[in-house]
């Protein structure tokens, strides 16, 4: 199939094509349709099939522009600052195509940028555990607005023993949302601990 047989619109199309992909990878193919019902999503992909795109191009297609509104209406949770950072790679090209705006916030670097862009308000946060907790605690962060989220790399998020702060954000997170969950394996020792944290979810094993 195509991306536009998936459902996507012509401004994630238009993304599609900056990103330079032809042709659906098999997670995108049965992901994206999933997203775009509106449903939740437990996902067994690893890095390399193309899970990125998996979850960013359906949550942006239909992603709200928020108003005068500060908070994110999409979290995407990652492990490490270098997915972090591949992730907001694939975000901003299609941000100028579909026109929100996001906002990355990761470790070891200081706060103060990060303060000021999360104080402007944006559509789309990527971040990692620790310091989304941080910013959390200090007022900056306000999760309350948040009605699609993901966890990325889930399995890799438990093992780095992030679980608790996990509960923590999702915790912060709005009741009423959308939730997808991606993980190397969906083995029950990798992820049976947060396999509730999502809804009567499409299941995706590729
Ligand atoms: P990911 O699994 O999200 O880390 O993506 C792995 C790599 O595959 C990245 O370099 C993407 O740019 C690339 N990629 C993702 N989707 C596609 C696609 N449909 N066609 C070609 N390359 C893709």
């Amino acid at each position: 199939s195509t991306f536009a047989e998936l459902g996507l619109g012509a401004k994630v199309l238009a993304a599609v094509k900056s990103l330079g992909y032809e042709s659906p990878s098999p997670v995108q193919e049965q992901a994206i349709p999933a997203v775009l019902a509106g449903k939740d999503v437990l996902a067994a992909a690893q890095t390399g099939t193309g899970k990125t795109a998996a979850f960013l191009l359906p949550v942006l297609n239909d992603l709200p522009h928020h108003g005068k509104a500060k908070g994110p209406l999409c979290l995407i949770v990652t492990p490490t600052r270098e997915l972090a950072i591949q992730i907001e790679d694939v975000c901003q090209t299609i941000c100028k195509k579909t026109g929100h705006r996001s906002v990355t916030v990761v470790g070891g670097v200081s706060y103060g940028p990060q303060r000021g862009k999360l104080a402007r308000g944006c559509d789309v946060l990527v971040a990692t555990p620790g310091r989304l907790m941080d910013l959390m605690g200090t007022g900056d962060c306000d999760l309350s607005e948040v009605t699609t989220l993901v966890i990325d790399e889930a399995d890799r998020m438990l093992d780095m023993g992030f679980l608790p702060t996990v509960r923590k954000i999702v915790a912060a997170c709005r009741n009423r949302r959308q939730t997808l969950l991606f993980s190397a394996t969906l083995d029950e020792a990798a992820v049976g601990e947060i396999t509730d944290l999502v809804h009567d979810p499409a299941v995706i094993e590729i």
